[in-house]
């Protein structure tokens, strides 16, 4: 009996130094007594030089006083602890040697605390077990960054990189709620460009998209970085000025439509002048949905177009 469980433990010990995890164990003083092949390899040190060192001194990168508080959770429940890699991408620092995936250069890892309890039954010891996820890790992230970029494609308009109707729609809806909740004033600015179909049918279609172009960049220099623009159709655009009220959104629209009168768009050696109208709204206690906000910045803009083009109105 003694003699197999003698030849018992040999394997057990050449399967811990041989598996492609990282085992070490440590006694309540945080101090080694045993360390695998893999944290060998990975750190660099022989067994003989980690044996009986504290951990905290072997990695100072652990942050002491949660892990202490870890592993005490462990040793006084006797149940296994876990850490993962979305939380704390590693326990300990190790170099990432995996050629393919060599983006990162530290090794992701996911680790498994367990209780070992001593012939007494009494827990003398953890094990700590590292698995190396770097593979999966890298993966996951790059999924993450590709699915955001996704998304984000699809809240802007390709022509001008505004954001497209839908998206802007619902950025109004959203401020909309918040203006009236609590109670800070809004304005929204409508413009379109004039005669556009003159442009188109003189110079080409691909004239007027550079028009379209120039206007909305035009437009983002002169949005704040709270300002929400869209591209509402063809040339017609949309800027939603939180915190402002209908005179400060007269002025933003007066600057605009002046800079587009000095706006130089050239096409073919031609030089394309063109003009906008636009059409201002403030939210009061009588407008009872966005959709009427909408509807009070596009009359504005009526008002602008039979007004004589290039001008701004603003909805009393
Ligand atoms: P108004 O001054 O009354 O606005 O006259 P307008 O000619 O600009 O009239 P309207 O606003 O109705 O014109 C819209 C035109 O814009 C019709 C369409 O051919 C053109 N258009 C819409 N989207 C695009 C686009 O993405 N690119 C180009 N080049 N033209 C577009
Ligand atoms: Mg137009
Ligand atoms: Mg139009």
């Amino acid at each position: 009996m003694a003699e197999i469980d003698l030849e018992e433990f040999h394997w057990l010990a050449a399967i811990v130094q041989g598996i492609d995890v990282g085992v070490v164990v440590l006694d309540r003083a945080y101090r080694v007594e045993v360390w695998n092949t893999f944290m060998e390899n990975r750190s660099g040190l022989q067994p003989s030089q980690a044996y009986h060192r504290s951990f905290f001194e072997l990695f100072p990168e652990v942050n002491e006083e949660w892990f202490r508080m870890k592993v005490e959770s462990v040793a006084t429940l006797g149940t296994p602890g876990f850490t993962v890699w979305e939380q704390r991408p590693y326990l300990v620092r190790f170099k990432n040697y995996q050629p393919i995936t060599g983006r990162e250069d530290f090794m992701y890892q996911n680790t498994t605390l367990l209780p070992l309890r001593s012939v007494n039954s009494e827990i003398g010891h953890i094990c700590l077990v590292i698995y190396d996820v770097t593979d999966v890790a890298i993966n996951r992230r790059q999924l993450q960054a590709v699915n955001a970029k996704l998304e984000g494609l699809s809240r802007i308009d390709r022509l001008t990189g505004l954001f497209n109707r839908d998206h802007w729609d619902e950025c109004l809806r959203h401020e909309f709620a918040r203006t009236q909740r609590y109670d800070s004033p809004l304005s929204l600015v409508m413009m379109d460009i004039d005669h556009f179909k003159a442009i188109n049918d003189s110079f080409g279609y691909l004239a007027g998209d550079q028009v379209i172009q120039r206007l909305s960049e035009l437009l983002r220099e002169h949005i704040r970085d709270v300002d929400i623009a869209g591209r509402y159709s063809g040339e017609e655009f949309v800027v939603l000025l939180p915190d402002t009220g209908k005179d400060g959104g007269l002025v933003f629209a007066e600057r605009l439509r002046t800079g587009v009168e000095r706006l130089r768009v050239e096409h073919d050696g031609h030089v394309i002048p063109f003009t906008i109208s636009l059409g201002v709204a403030q939210p009061t206690a009588l407008c009872v949905d966005h959709h009427m906000l909408i509807e009070w910045a596009d009359q504005a803009l009526y008002s602008s177009k039979k007004g004589g083009r290039n001008q701004v109105s603003v909805y009393l």
